[in-house]
This record gives C-alpha cells, structure tokens and sequence, in this order.
C-alpha cells in the first residue's frame, strides 16, 4: 500500500526520527481495487487483507458508474474521519474544432468576469456576501480569543461550522460562471479566450491600497475559474486558450492603440478613433482580439492599427466576437 506523506509530518528537523506518519490517501490500481457492479460494492486490497466496502453513492454517480470498468481509485481520508473512495472513470473528450469565433473573457476586481459578447458577474453583490463572512469572522475570532471561557468555546465552535462555507460560495460561483461561459460558446460554435493571470496579484497590488481592498483583490478564486472552463471546455469540446495580458485593458480594441483607463471606462487616444466606453467591455474584446491572433493558423495577426493601414473600412469590422 502506497501512503502519502502529509506536509505537517514532512516538517521535521534533519537527523531527528520522524514521529509518526499521517496517512491521508493512498491510490490503488487494477491490482489493488476493483469496482463489482452486481453487488454494488468495491474491493481493495490493504496491508492486512482484501476489504470489499458496498457502495453509498447518489443515483447521479450510480448512473456514471454504470456499466463502467473503472480500474484506478484514490481512497482518501476525509476531515469528517470517514474513508471515501475516488473511483476515476475515463471518457472520450469531443474533438475540438478550429473556429474563427471568439469569446474573450475579462477577469476582474470590480466585475468577476465580463465577456465580449456582453455576458457580467458583477462584483457588488459577491463583494457584499463575502464582506458579510469576513465581518462575522472577525467578531468570532474577536470573541474566541476574549472573553469568557464558555464565550470562547463556542465562538470556536461556530467558527468550525463556519469554515469552509466562503470556500463553498467562491467554487459555486465559479461552477455557474464557468457552465455559463462554455454554454455560450458551445451554442455559437466559439472558442474562449482568457487572460494567463500567473501575477494578477502583483498587478492589482501594485498601489498602495487598504487592507479591506487587499483582501478583496487578493482571494476571488480566478485560478479555480480558469481551471473550471478549462475542464468544463474539454468535456464539451470547447477550446479554451491563455493569452498574455499585457496591455489588453490598455488597448483600444477598434484600434490597438493605447489609450486611457480610469476606473469604468476607457477612452482611445487616437484621433482617428476616439472609442469610449466601458472598460471592462473593451478589455474582454481586447482579449478575443488577442486569443484570435493566436489561435488562428496563419499565426499573429495584431500587427498595426487597422485604421491607418485601412482607412476606409468601419474600424470596428475586426472584432467578430
Ligand atoms: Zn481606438
């Protein structure tokens, strides 16, 4: 049997014996599980003995499960006490097919996410669900190190119930958003285009801010968001491309000149252009721009402000999103 180390257990100091190991998981393959669908149950073969476990799973699973040969399983010990078993079921993934639709998805602090064919999550009302856990937070781990014995014991206690139910709402959050995104561009045959956000702190950290601002831009999920489409894409045959953000909310999209970004809105310092609008619209536009430069075969395309090369045509017959 295979044992994962715990991190907490790697931490002892060199030349020291290791106390104990902490098993969390071990994983099992065709050899050390199998799945018997007439009975319902699994088979693993542990240290001691084969152990042969029935199933307590919902119809939904049930209905995945069947039929299925899975041979590959992860047995994991939950925070609860409980073993649970991670059985992985493979499945062929749709093709993808090369498109020249494009829907650019712009991740932000006041918006969640904005695409370019008008789709929002404005932040308002997430800020103030999230605001609401950090407030109750705050006054219970006031109260857990204050006050009275019996006050403290169950302020801890609340706190425990507690945890996790931020972690919850951020990754139902992101379900939705995500499933509504692919939707989209599996219904209009698009591929989605998002900015590669490695940094997005040190970016929106840059000024000096409070530390209820800090807190804001610092924990929303965008690297769970980005993996949910990007899972959710290869299950429903969308493709789903990184892009590099550089200078993609300072852009014009009619253009690719730079232009002016305050808050809200954005207004392009061409002349010849002169775009206003809202920011966050111009930056997912900006960014399906970009994703269809990269993702198309002849390769990059972004090369020089379409209206001096071509002056005739309406600007804006480049953005196809
Ligand atoms: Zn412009």
């Amino acid at each position: 049997m295979h044992e994962t180390i715990s991190d907490a257990s790697c931490k002892a100091s060199k030349g020291r014996k290791v106390k104990y190991i902490k098993p969390t998981s071990f994983d099992c393959d065709a050899r050390t599980f199998r799945f018997i669908e007439e009975k319902w149950a699994v088979s693993i073969s542990t240290t001691g003995k084969r152990l042969t476990a029935s199933i307590r799973a919902s119809s939904y699973h049930r209905g995945k499960l069947k039929g299925q040969k899975p041979t590959s399983a992860k047995v994991c010990l939950h925070r609860d006490g409980n073993w649970y078993v991670h059985i992985q079921l493979k499945s062929e993934a749709p093709k993808t097919q090369k498109t020249s639709n494009v829907i650019g998805v712009d991740f932000g602090r006041r918006d969640i996410a904005v695409t370019s064919t008008g789709q929002s999550w404005s932040g308002k009302e997430i800020k103030e669900t999230r605001d609401k856990f950090s407030r109750v937070r705050a006054s219970l781990q006031r109260r857990a190190s204050q006050g009275t014995r019996s006050t403290r014991r169950r302020a801890r206690k609340i706190l425990k119930r507690l945890s996790g139910r931020e972690r919850r709402y951020q990754s139902w959050l992101n379900h939705n958003i995500s499933k509504a995104i692919i939707t989209e561009a599996k219904e209009t045959q698009s591929f989605v285009s998002v900015e590669d956000l490695t940094g997005i702190r040190d970016r929106t950290n840059q000024k000096p801010r409070s530390k209820t601002e800090r807190r804001r831009s610092n924990s929303w999920a965008f690297f769970q968001l980005r993996t949910f489409l990007e899972y959710k894409g290869i299950k429903e045959g969308v493709e789903v491309i990184a892009i590099n953000p550089a200078y993609t909310s300072q852009s014009c999209h009619c253009c690719l000149h730079i232009g002016l970004r305050s808050n809200k809105s954005f207004k392009c310092s061409n002349v010849k252009c002169g775009w206003i609008g809202d920011a966050d619209d111009n930056g997912s536009k900006m960014i399906a721009l970009v994703g269809l430069s990269v993702n198309q075969p002849r390769g990059s395309e972004l090369l020089a402000c379409p209206i001096d090369s071509r002056a005739t045509k309406s600007p804006h017959h480049i953005v196809r999103a």
